[in-house]
């Protein structure tokens, strides 16, 4: 029932997201209307809005709510921006983004996992994003640059050409480290340098690619 689902979302903020730290209204906003719950299989629905990551098949996971939610307002996103996201997945951190800026471009390397998401954010009606299937550690290379990229699988180090498709006064937030844990690291470009924070430890899938793990 979508009133029972409405108030899981509520809880949700309540008790995983302001408490740690999401202040963002617009990123609360988001949270508290893009229905996770239709981005998991049904069997799954139930824990849907839960504080962990959930399988979603191909052994890739949907992220905690938490998660994706510091990711998010890490990005800064008010608006006109064109966002690049890594790791399409089930397509919900999509979602998210799509209410947030102007446009997103996403790209999976996993097909069924692109056009399933393709045409869940379809029947919801967002219009605002491009989809490819691809090795996204290579970027975007047509639409660069993007004011905001965000890589949703963990990396041994960021790559060059994600750096490179970042607009100057952009943010990326990509996890890098090793294949069992790794840190959430937001980098913005300033007048072309390179300015690094540590947003905390995560665990995320392997981000695989050129610029990745290998498969
Ligand atoms: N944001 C997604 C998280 C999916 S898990 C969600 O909330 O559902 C990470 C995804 O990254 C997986 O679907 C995996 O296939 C994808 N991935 C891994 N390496 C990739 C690469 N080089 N290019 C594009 N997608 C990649």
């Amino acid at each position: 029932m979508s009133h029972d689902y409405r108030l899981a979302r509520e809880r949700m903020v309540k008790t995983q997201l302001i408490p740690r730290g999401i202040k963002d209204q617009r990123v609360l906003d988001a949270m508290l209307k893009v229905p996770r719950h239709l981005f998991v299989e049904e069997a799954l629905r139930g824990e849907a809005y839960n504080d962990h990551p959930l399988p979603i098949g191909h052994k890739q996971t949907i992220s905690q709510p938490y998660i994706v939610a510091l990711m998010t307002q890490a990005l800064e996103l008010k608006g006109p921006e064109h966002t690049l996201e890594i790791g399409t997945g089930s397509g919900y951190q999509t979602a998210i983004l799509a209410e947030l800026c102007e446009k997103v471009y996403t790209v999976e390397r996993i097909r069924p996992l692109l056009e399933q998401a393709r045409k869940k954010l379809w029947e919801l009606g967002y219009t605002n994003i491009l989809f490819k299937a691809f090795d996204g550690t290579l970027g975007w290379e047509e639409y660069a640059p993007f004011d905001a990229i965000i890589v949703t699988a963990g990396a041994p180090r960021v790559p060059q050409p994600l750096l490179d498709q970042l607009a100057d006064g952009g943010r990326l937030v990509i996890p890098v480290g090793g294949k069992f844990s790794q840190d959430l690291i937001k980098i913005t470009k300033k007048n072309g340098d390179i300015v690094q924070k540590n947003l905390g430890g995560c665990r995320f899938v392997d981000l695989i690619g050129v610029h990745g793990w290998k498969d």
